[in-house]
């Protein structure tokens, strides 16, 4: 089935006239028809202006294709990335029926390498929360176990690529949206080095922490994918001026001379031992590739939870202050300017939403300034000297993506610390502006149906290739990457 291609496998095909544009795209509308009312990763799609897109795609193919390295290749995206032309509401209700009006650099840089770009997907309310039941419009279910959640807050993106409903997907990072969800859903997500990638187009939570990635079926497609969104783009001051190699080439499967970190602050109370056994497997499979495994310390990681909820909350109050009825959103007239502004909000706005903007305006009031958002910025140095230390003796660390399995619907909603606790293992490298990567280990084998577990790689500052190196060679050997979950092909 088409739909089912990786990158890779497709545009080989395509280039060798086996398939069209038109038909795999075709496969992955069939694809949504009949699974997604399940599972439920897309807000909306335009199938005819993907049509077309596909059609263009194939008639450049049909002139020899020009050597595009996405030429007529679907790929749908997170609701929170600005397309031209298509709804962009963040899975709020306070957008009303916007429409962009332009393309985030991530798309340009998809569409000028020939993608179909495709869909709104499903995710937590401007991107806060890690199971995607802080959508307005309705959960996303985990395609292993539509009882389950997909993770978060990228969970639509990360459940269409498990499902089978598009070729790849595109997702945002601010403390493990793109990794998290990976690892729940059993695909391969990459956090790039903050400033690898353009955020322009992107709608902020977080600035100093957000940052744009790929969802793929594997670790090639991840590498491929990297290359076309990475680079310099004047429109995001933040974004870096560093030549984008070929990630691709970095694929050697030889790991000889590398060295592996494994920190002992990563196995805490509450480590699943499903988790733990597959995360020490994959360790011994890296032996066996050539990989020499050393222990390292990151002292304060305990300190990561805290200071991620003072510094993410208080960016995002500044952030989020834009929609307020005037420039953007649904207004609820009525009374004065500031009675304006608070009805507007207080309607369009979900309770984790307004709970975050009421933490962030909180630490950065006069008074608690400096007790709170001052003292986290300098805890967060103190976690980004913690890996840059360890980075001076590995070239890696292996984590566990996550502490559990996914969990089951309406299980922590009710409690948003047991929620955050589900970002442990992800959230300090986005402090520290790494890269990260989760790719598949193995699965758990005392729940019924089986679920994913994901292994973390992360990564120097720029050191994306050395992750995608050491991530293909595990996958290639362990072929996790492989099992798709019963309902994407029955
Ligand atoms: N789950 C984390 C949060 O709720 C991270 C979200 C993200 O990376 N966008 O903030």
């Amino acid at each position: 089935m088409l739909n089912q291609l990786t990158i890779s496998e497709l545009t080989t095909k395509l280039a060798r006239g086996e398939t069209s544009a038109r038909q795999t795209l075709q496969a992955c509308l069939d694809q949504i028809q009949r699974v997604d009312d399940r599972v439920h990763a897309f807000l909306s799609h335009d199938a005819a202006d993907a049509l077309a897109q596909a059609d263009a795609a194939d008639q450049e193919l049909a002139g020899g294709g020009s050597g595009k390295p996405l030429l007529g290749v679907p790929i749908a995206i997170k609701d929170v990335i600005a397309v031209k032309n298509q709804p962009l509401n963040c899975a709020s209700k306070i957008l009303g029926d916007f429409i962009s009006p332009y393309d985030a650099a991530v798309i340009e840089k998809l569409r000028a390498a020939g993608a179909v770009v495709f869909g709104r997907l499903n995710m937590d309310e401007f991107a806060m929360g890690s199971s995607t039941e802080n959508s307005a419009f309705g959960l996303t279910r985990n395609p292993w176990d539509l009882t389950r959640i997909p993770g978060g807050s990228s969970g639509g993106s990360a459940a269409a690529v498990a499902a089978d409903e598009c070729l790849a997907s595109l997702g945002s990072d601010t403390g493990g949206s793109i990794r998290q969800p990976a690892a729940l859903c059993g695909c391969v997500g990459l956090k790039p080095t903050y400033g690898r990638v353009s955020r322009y187009g992107l709608v902020a939570f977080a600035s100093s922490l957000d940052q744009i990635g790929p969802f793929t079926k594997d670790v090639r497609d991840a590498a491929i994918l990297l290359g076309v969104l990475s680079g310099h783009d004047l429109r995001d001051s933040t974004s870096v001026a560093l030549p984008v190699p070929d990630y691709a080439a970095a694929l050697t499967g030889d790991l000889k001379g590398l060295k592996l970190g494994l920190a002992r602050e990563y196995l805490v109370d509450g480590l699943d031992p499903e988790v733990k056994a597959a995360v020490n497997a994959a360790v011994k499979q890296y032996e066996k590739l050539g990989a020499e495994i050393v222990e390292v310390s990151l002292p304060h990681t305990e300190y990561a939870v805290a200071t991620y909820y003072i510094v993410a909350t208080a960016e995002a109050s500044a952030n989020l202050a834009r929609f307020d009825g005037v420039r953007y959103c649904e207004r609820v007239a009525g009374g004065d300017l500031i009675e304006m502004y608070s009805r507007t909000r207080g309607a369009g706005f979900g309770p984790e939403v307004k709970r975050r903007i009421i933490l962030g305006t909180y630490v950065l009031s006069g008074g608690y300034h400096d007790a709170y958002y001052l003292r986290a910025q300098k805890v967060r140095t103190l976690i980004r000297n913690d890996f840059l230390k360890a980075f001076e003796t590995v070239d890696a660390i292996l984590t566990p993506t996550t502490p559990t399995a996914a969990f089951k619907a309406g299980e922590k909603s009710g409690d948003p610390l047991q929620m955050y606790l589900s970002d442990i293992f992800t959230i300090s490298c986005n402090l520290a502006g790494i890269c990260g990567l989760s790719l598949p280990c193995g699965f758990t084998g005392n729940t019924q149906p089986r679920l994913p577990i994901g292994l973390q790689l992360l990564g120097k500052p720029f050191g994306e290739e050395t992750l995608l190196k050491l991530a293909h060679a595990y996958e290639q050997s362990a072929g996790w990457h492989k099992e798709k979950p019963p309902l994407a092909s029955a």
